[in-house]
């Protein structure tokens, strides 16, 4: 059933090494928008196990791959979610279509602690000041998480 490698390694023309340049937004002042929890807190799995990005995503749009190829730390925490989440983070929701139209989850959500910190763990921290700047927090608060 060609199940193979998750859509990423597939050659979506999402996963490409993104600096922080590429993922300044390009338009600072529309996007206030908060990143999608979905993509950090509800992992969704398909009755035929595929991994969706979303709950959202029925029609597995932005699925990462399937549960009968790969583990599930390899795909949530793979180069496909990684770039899913930095395009949120960075306000560029446009380059995700399925997202785009959607609006997400806004009965909880990751916040600017959780943000900075998943930054910090994941050697992204460049992106901390573009998410302050688009987000309109001010940067003397105190994010430390806990
Ligand atoms: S914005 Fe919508 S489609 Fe994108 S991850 Fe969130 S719930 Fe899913």
């Amino acid at each position: 059933m060609g199940r193979g490698r998750p859509k990423g390694a597939r050659g979506s023309s999402l996963l490409r090494v993104l600096s922080a340049r590429d993922l300044e937004p390009e338009r600072p002042e529309q996007s206030r928008r908060m990143p999608c929890p979905g993509l950090w807190k509800t992992p969704v799995i398909r009755w035929d196990g595929e991994l969706m990005a979303c709950c959202a995503d029925v029609d597995g749009e932005i699925s990462v791959g399937n549960l009968a190829d790969h583990d599930f730390e390899d795909l949530w925490f793979g180069p496909q979610m990684t770039e899913y989440r930095l395009l949120h983070i960075a306000g560029r929701f446009e380059e995700i279509p399925k997202c785009w139209s959607c609006g997400g989850i806004n009965f909880y959500k990751m916040s600017p602690a959780e943000i900075r910190q998943w930054l910090e763990d994941n050697g992204h921290l460049e992106l901390w000041s573009v998410y302050v700047e688009r987000m309109g927090l001010d940067p003397n608060d105190d994010f430390s998480c806990g």
